[in-house]
């Protein structure tokens, strides 16, 4: 078998389905499939809330040990990280899924089951995703199955919310192997037709005002904050948003004031933009703050002569680079081909996952689905179906196989 890395994607996959042992690999998903699903629900009923990834990052990290991957530790930022190494470390690729969930501390992660349908919190978010790593992984060193390039398979920190990809960008700017990856896979949620080559990018704010409060009669002209959020809210509100591309924005949380006849202290709004598209989202970024600038100046300059202005804060919580990874680059080629050799019709998306990193710097990187159905993402009613899980596994197998190749 030849390495990969030359021939063309469709030639490569298809090359790799000749050999035997690749052919028992794939055959070994299937006849495991209670066995993953056995340690989906170990990894699952281990907390693992934003910031509080520690415990389940130590439980993969044992099961890396297990399979006697090398380079084996929980790195400064906390993620999981385990070598396969081939023959070279050329090409390296990860292999990753989050370590997170939504899930604030004190929430039960105990797993339910339904017939064959598992319900927890992140269940699906990302535990198939866990699960899938930790089964590939399994998969090269129980069927023997040796590589030219190398895997590299990691587990993250804070995919999630407020956690701001910090893992993902970590491992791609500090970490040791910043400057050696060639390529990054993420498996995020269920499905097996989707390929996430494009990064939906959001710019995420906290907005604060400040003023001196007093009477809603007695002290009337007093720069009010909540009257200049409402301002702000009311310009956002009238942006001429894009259908395409597609671009949001949202004001999800606002607080302020202690009573209906005082003029508020303090006002705070929390927004988040998103966008298809890097030039748009920079255009309804600038809108919104310049904007948020006219209000709070609109709101001062009403105010009587010798009245404090307000004071404004404004924090940038949260922020996603857009970005696409090529449909003619080789992962992209790789995995569509994977698919419809599986016999499923493959369909590229856009979504905000750990791969909108690497793609904001250059590096070939997809997200797909780890297998399986799943709904209510993000609620504690949560649920997985692992039906037909497997052929996603194998997907993912073969992609990668294609990625670092075989040795000659
Ligand atoms: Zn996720």
């Amino acid at each position: 078998m030849s390495s990969s890395l030359k021939t063309s994607p469709g030639q490569n996959i298809r090359e790799l389905l000749q050999s035997g042992e690749v052919i028992a690999a794939l055959d070994w998903f299937t006849r495991e499939a209670d066995a993953i699903t056995r340690e989906h629900i170990e990894i699952c009923s281990i907390p693992a809330s934003p910031f509080q990834e520690t415990a389940r990052a130590e439980y993969l990290r044992d099961k890396f040990l297990e399979l006697d991957l090398t380079e084996v530790e929980i790195d400064a930022e906390g993620n999981t990280i385990g070598l396969l190494k081939g023959n070279s470390l050329k090409p390296l690729i990860v292999v990753s899924a989050h370590l997170d969930t939504v899930f604030p501390p004190g929430t039960d992660f105990t797993v339910r089951r339904d017939g064959d349908i598992l319900l927890a919190p992140g269940i699906s978010d990302d535990g198939c995703g866990l699960a899938a790593v930790v089964a590939i992984a399994r998969a090269f060193r129980k069927n023997n199955i040796n590589t030219a390039g190398s895997v590299l398979f990691v587990c993250t920190v804070g995919e999630e919310g407020e956690g701001n990809l910090r893992g993902v960008r970590h491992l791609f700017t500090k970490s040791r192997w910043a400057k050696r990856v060639d390529a990054f896979l993420s498996f995020d949620g269920p499905g097996i037709d989707r390929i996430t080559n494009r990064a939906l990018g959001s710019r995420r704010y906290r907005v604060e005002l400040h003023g001196t409060g007093g009477h809603s009669w007695g002290d009337f002209g007093i720069p009010n904050p909540v009257h200049a959020l409402g301002r702000a809210i009311a310009r956002l509100a009238a942006y001429p948003a894009p259908l395409e591309p597609r671009t949001t924005f949202n004001v999800g949380r606002i607080a302020g004031g202690t009573s209906v006849n005082a003029i508020p202290t303090s006002a705070s709004m929390e927004v988040d933009l998103r966008s298809a598209d890097d030039a748009e989202l920079r255009r309804i970024d600038a809108y919104f703050r310049r904007t948020l600038g006219q209000s709070v100046d609109e709101e001062n300059g009403e105010r009587r002569t010798g009245d404090a202005t307000l004071d404004v804060q404004l924090k940038l919580i949260g922020e996603r680079p857009s970005g696409e990874t090529s449909p003619e680059s080789m992962i992209v080629e790789l995995a569509q081909e994977a698919t419809s050799l599986l016999g499923r019709e493959a369909r590229l998306d856009q979504s905000s996952t750990d791969s909108n990193l690497p793609i904001s710097i250059g590096i070939p990187a997809i997200t797909l689905g780890a297998g399986g159905t799943s709904g209510s993402s993000h609620t504690l009613d949560e649920w997985y179906d692992p039906r037909d899980r497997d052929m996603s596994l194998k997907r993912g197998f073969l992609l990668i196989l294609g990625m670092v190749g075989t040795p000659k």
